[in-house]
């Protein structure tokens, strides 16, 4: 485009020098054939023809460019108004200058916002096909169990209260799911406030170790807590946030356990303007092949066996979007039959 406004100039010589050249070769045939004209008449007149061609194309070239440029220019600068950004341009050459600056940054934003658009489309088509795998498997397990009942089985006591139990588990099993969307589509689309106050980080974990103790001790899990700073663990942050992240994390090392001794260790420790978070446990590790993955939407390592323990999938997808929405990071250590550790940091209150 910058190109053309410089080329109105070329434009204009071009046609103006192409013009008094053929100029002047009919005024030498005349010269030589016909009438005898001095020749300094016509160098004059050659040269205010060439002058005045060249300003004359070169107005008519940039008019008309100008106008049309314009044209355009006016759309885009409405365009660029509605979302807020107003450039502002005086004088015709300021605005010619302008408008290639415009298209330029205009054409970049607009192939940003598709590439944008495109990315969540897929996410979305993606986020559909998972949600409607993750709810087929217990819709098809409830008809399944009421179409037996309705066949006979509520007349039969040795399946009828096992059928409806198992309804139950499935359904269950489909309120964690739409709850744990929910959640998670309310982190992704940025609509979940932080709600950050003063929180004793060792009180909040004793608070969820007391809530899952039971859930612990019925697979022979011992939960403890160790906090290697010098006092209290005071951090700024989403108390119910980390309370779900903490409750995540130790449900899943609980979920997973599989030894005879099973161990799970909150820790504290001081980093300075952070205090490091870490949840240990001695359970079936996770290969490294999948450590990087595991914190995606519906990544399990093993499909059938979280299913079974009645996971969603989408636990540590919820905790790594707290963690970010505090500005900090989690990250997963782990060894194969050795254990799992993960860590993250919260800012000092
Ligand atoms: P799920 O609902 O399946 O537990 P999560 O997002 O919480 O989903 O976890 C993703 C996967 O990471 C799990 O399916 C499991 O394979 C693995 N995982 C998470 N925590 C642990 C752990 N403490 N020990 C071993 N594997 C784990």
């Amino acid at each position: 485009m910058a190109n053309l406004f410089h080329e109105t100039r070329s434009i204009a010589l071009i046609t103006s020098a192409g013009n008094t050249v053929l100029l002047a070769i009919l005024l030498f045939i005349v010269r030589w054939f016909f009438v005898p004209i001095e020749a300094w008449i016509i160098i004059v007149i050659c040269t205010l023809v060439f002058f005045s061609g060249y300003f004359f194309f070169k107005y008519a070239v940039d008019e008309f460019i100008y106008k049309k440029i314009k044209l355009i220019y006016k759309t885009i600068h409405s365009f660029r108004s509605v979302k807020g950004s107003e450039t502002t341009s005086s004088g015709k050459s300021e605005s010619l200058d302008s408008v290639n600056q415009a298209v330029i940054d205009w054409g970049a934003r607009q192939k940003m916002e598709i590439d944008e658009l495109k990315k969540l489309a897929a996410y979305r088509r993606e986020f559909l096909g998972n949600i409607s795998h993750e709810l087929k498997t217990p819709i098809f397990n409830i008809q399944g169990y009421v179409l037996t009942l309705l066949d006979g089985g509520l007349e039969d006591v040795t399946i009828n209260r096992n059928y409806l139990m198992r309804t139950e588990q499935s359904v269950n099993r489909m309120i964690a799911i739409v709850k744990d969307l929910e959640e998670i589509s309310k982190l992704e689309s940025g609509e979940l406030k932080l709600n950050l106050q003063r929180v004793d980080l060792t009180e909040l974990a004793r608070e969820v170790v007391d809530f899952l103790e039971m859930k612990a001790r019925k697979v022979n899990v011992v939960l403890s807590i160790e906090n290697k700073t010098d006092g209290q663990v005071l951090v700024r942050a989403d108390k119910e946030r980390i309370r779900q992240v903490l409750i995540n994390l130790i449900e899943n090392a609980i979920k997973y356990a599989d030894k005879e001794d099973n161990r799970i260790v909150v820790k504290f420790f001081d980093m300075d303007e952070n205090y490091l978070i870490e949840i240990k446990d001695n359970g079936p590790g996770i290969a490294e092949e999948n450590l990087t993955r595991i914190f995606e939407r519906f990544y399990r390592t093993d499909k059938g066996r979280s299913r079974d323990k009645g996971g969603t999938g989408l636990g540590l997808a919820i905790v790594k979007h707290i963690i970010e929405a505090h500005d900090k990071t989690i990250t997963v250590r782990s060894k194969v039959h050795q254990g799992t550790t993960f860590s993250f940091t919260l800012a000092k209150k």
